[in-house]
């Protein structure tokens, strides 16, 4: 049997994470010793023992076998917080393919001091007789400032330093002086700042939840008691009070002594929100948001741990606040895509929240109006509780939805960018004193190429995905690195109008300006919004009534709640819809569903329009008739057949080299060594190498290659198989790899 080697840091932080001690795993200890344990190990010179980590273990010695220690003693397995971290942290690592550092810097929070809030409170001395006799010598003194302070302090008892310099107009000097005469003392205490202290009383709520919601909250608390482990997605259209259950689902949590974990993304956390939770959970919630200092940060999850809230509401990390017990973790919109890591490890929050809900007995909550196809797809085949909310508890009827073709626009003559409904409609609007957002879905916009007479998009042959327009007059395929020249002609119609769709948000801003100049229009893009509160200051603006019009990208749409809003266009939906990823359909169904929401949400009904040159495409049938379960049906069709997530697992492996041909020799590598006839029976398929859209960048070269399988272990093993191959392999030293999930 080959020996077990660990790695120790003495201490949690950031800076011991880089440098681990490694130990040698004495035989009675390798079966019960993991990630996260705790353990005794000679230290320095002499026989000085530590406690430490375990953080990692491994066949490898890493260096002369004969130098390495062994672990003195196993103290205790994973019940501390932080060994909790570790068993985290070691999960993202054999989830995700990174190093354990990544790993454990995801899950730990960086340390940083902050100016920690000091209280220092006046107190008189208990010896009376000695007090009084030291008034009134003041007295007779004159010394009005001591005489002010101390007849205050004989009434109040004791009081605040700050507030009581500033209502009795003194200086420290008074203070000192009587803390030396003996006759007070001052009694100081540090507290952490609660990002929401100071906001007073929130509104009480007072709602009594319909029959849906009731019986919502009652599954929630049955399944909770019976141990069931299956998460819950909650299909909930906008308004139909979702938020009012979850407070719920805490509330009962709470009370056992639990904590909870609720994320947000950080579009959508609002002040609003933010204060409905604080109405019911006082002092004992706090916020986590990318605006806060790294230190600001850092006092939450100091708070977390001694116990000084339940509740914590943020974006992702929010998911690493160490509490003791978690009893739920709710995630909102979980359809959002900002739910999963842009950096290493490319982590979901809804899988990570999976682990933790397992590690400490938690109930897992994901809640949505247009749920990812992953949950749904997970619902139906019974590995997720489904509940749906089908009513607005608001009452409010959902907006009515147009569909225009820009081609028939086309082909009456109208070249613009606004179909004539929507012209018609936004003067309607002006003439009716009621808002409009305009707005394009950039997101995720690679550049397709189509014919602007029939509305043929070049895709992919092997893909079915949209072709991406690269210089040379190429169009590349971003998964198998297809590549075909532009053709001139339309091979469906044989139109010679053909090109990639140019909208920016200027554009449309000085369009509008130029067909009403009288219109009041703000735009929200990156280049109005810098600064740190910028697009929260547009927003405010236009929620004021300081303008009629909105102009911006997808952003504009998200969880924003403007009452005066009766109009809402996709002015080219297509853009999304098109965007050469197998999601651009679940993405851009999301978004429309989304904007609709966005259009009449008080008393007067509203309306929405989709401009596209695709009226067909069943993702812009289904979003007007703002049909979830129609689009999924013909969404998760297309999914299986083309083997793409959730039906089949994919994962994705980046390579980025300064030397072209070091790329190219190292992606031949891969293939030659994996990738060769006998995976292809086992149901694993490789697709690529493609080319990033930005294949050069900052003097690097980008590739990707794609793996799936049905399978996720076998795509685990890959995983790391391929892992060990490249760290073993010379060539793979000048090249850059992360994975990714799919
Ligand atoms: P969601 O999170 O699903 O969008 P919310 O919980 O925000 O829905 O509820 C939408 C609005 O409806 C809120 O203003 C909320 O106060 C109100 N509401 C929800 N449920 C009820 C109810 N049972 N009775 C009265 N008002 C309700
Ligand atoms: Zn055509
Ligand atoms: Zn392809």
């Amino acid at each position: 049997m080959s020996a077990l080697y660990a790695d120790v840091i003495p201490g949690i932080s950031h800076e011991q994470l880089d440098k681990p001690f490694r130990y040698r795993v004495p035989e009675e200890m390798t079966e019960i010793i993991s990630p996260g344990s705790v353990v005794k190990v000679p230290f320095g010179g002499g026989n000085r023992l530590i406690t430490g980590f375990v953080t990692d273990l491994s066949d490898e010695p890493g260096f002369d076998p004969a130098r390495i220690k062994p672990i003195f003693k196993l103290v205790s397995d994973n019940e501390l917080p932080e060994s909790r971290m570790i068993t985290i942290a070691a999960w993202l690592k054999a989830e995700y393919g990174c190093t354990m550092s990544q790993a454990l810097k995801t899950v730990l929070p960086v340390k940083e001091k902050v100016q920690k809030k000091e209280t220092r409170l006046l107190k008189l001395s208990d010896d009376t007789q000695m007090v009084e006799g030291y008034l009134e010598r003041m007295r007779k003194r004159n010394a009005k400032a001591r005489v002010r302070l101390l007849e205050a302090l004989l009434v109040a008892g004791e009081l605040d330093e700050a507030a009581a310099k500033k209502d009795l107009k003194l200086t420290l000097k008074t203070v000192k002086e009587l803390t030396e005469a003996g006759v007070l003392t001052v009694k100081s205490t540090f507290t952490y700042r609660n990002p929401i202290e100071g906001a007073g009383e929130a509104p009480k709520e007072n709602i009594i939840l319909n029959e849906e919601q009731a019986a919502l909250v009652a599954e929630f608390k049955t399944a909770l008691d019976a141990g069931e482990k299956r998460p819950l997605l909650v299909h909930g259209i906008t308004g139909s009070g979702k938020t009012v259950c979850y407070i719920e689902m805490i509330d009962h949590v709470v009370k056992e002594g639990r904590q909870a974990i609720v994320l947000i993304p950080e579009i959508a956390l609002t002040w609003q929100t933010v204060r409905r939770f604080q109405a019911r959970f006082g002092e004992r919630v706090s916020i986590l948001n990318s605006r806060m200092s790294r230190g600001e940060r850092y006092d939450q999850f100091l708070r977390a741990a001694r116990g000084e809230m339940d509740v914590i509401i943020g974006p992702r990390s929010a998911l690493f606040t160490p509490f003791k017990n978690i009893g739920i973790i709710i995630i909102d919109e979980e359809h959002e895509s900002s739910y999963k890591s842009e950096n290493v490890p490319s982590y979901h929050a809804r899988e990570v929240s999976g682990f933790i809900a397992g590690l400490h007995g938690a109930s897992l909550v994901l809640g949505s109006a247009t749920p990812s196809v992953t949950s749904y797809y997970r619902a139906k085949r019974g590995e997720y509780r489904l509940f749906t909310l089908t009513r607005r508890a608001t009452g409010a009827d959902l907006a009515t939805c147009f569909v225009d073709d820009m081609r028939a626009e086309l082909a009456a003559g109208n070249r613009g960018m606004f179909s004539r409904r929507l012209l018609r409609a936004i003067a309607e609007r002006l003439e009716k004193k009621e808002q409009i957002m305009l707005f394009i879905n950039k997101r995720g916009y690679a550049g397709f190429v189509s014919c602007k007479s029939c509305g043929h998009v070049f895709k992919c042959p092997h893909c079915d995905v949209s072709l991406t327009f690269h210089k040379g007059d190429k169009l590349v395929c971003h998964y198998c690195g297809y590549e075909e020249h532009i053709e001139k002609k339309c091979p469906s119609c044989g139109s010679t109008y053909i090109y990639g769709l140019r909208a920016g948000t200027q554009k449309v801003e000085d369009s509008i300006k130029q067909i009403f100049p009288n219109a009041r229009v703000l735009r929200m893009d990156r280049d109005t919004t810098s600064g740190k509160d910028g697009h929260t200051k547009v927003l405010r603006e236009f929620a004021a009534g300081n303008a009629d019009i909105l102009i911006g990208t997808q952003m504009i749409v998200k969880g924003h709640d403007f009452p005066k809003v009766t109009l809402c266009c996709a002015l080219a939906a297509d853009m999304s819809l098109f965007a050469g990823d197998y999601r651009a359909g679940e993405n851009t169904f999301e978004l429309l569903v989304q904007a609709a929401g966005r259009a009449g949400r008080g008393e007067r009904k509203g309306e929405m329009i989709i401009q596209t040159y695709a009226p067909e495409n069943y993702v812009i049938e289904h979003a007007k008739d703002q049909d979830y379960i129609g689009f999924f049906n013909d969404e998760i069709n297309f999914r299986g057949m083309m083997n793409y997530p959730p039906v089949s697992h994919m994962l994705k492996l980046s390579l980025t080299a300064r030397d072209e041909d070091i790329l190219n020799r190292a992606v031949s590598l891969l293939k030659e060594k994996f990738f060769s006839g006998s995976l292809e029976e086992m149901g694993v398929t490789f697709i690529g190498p493609a080319k990033e859209p930005l294949y050069r960048l900052a003097d690097e070269f980008r590739v990707a290659v794609f793996i799936k399988s049905r399978d996720k272990d076998i795509l685990d093993q890959m995983m790391k198989c391929i892992g060990d191959y490249i760290r073993s392999e010379q060539v793979f030293r000048s090249v850059f790899t992360r994975w990714d999930r799919e």
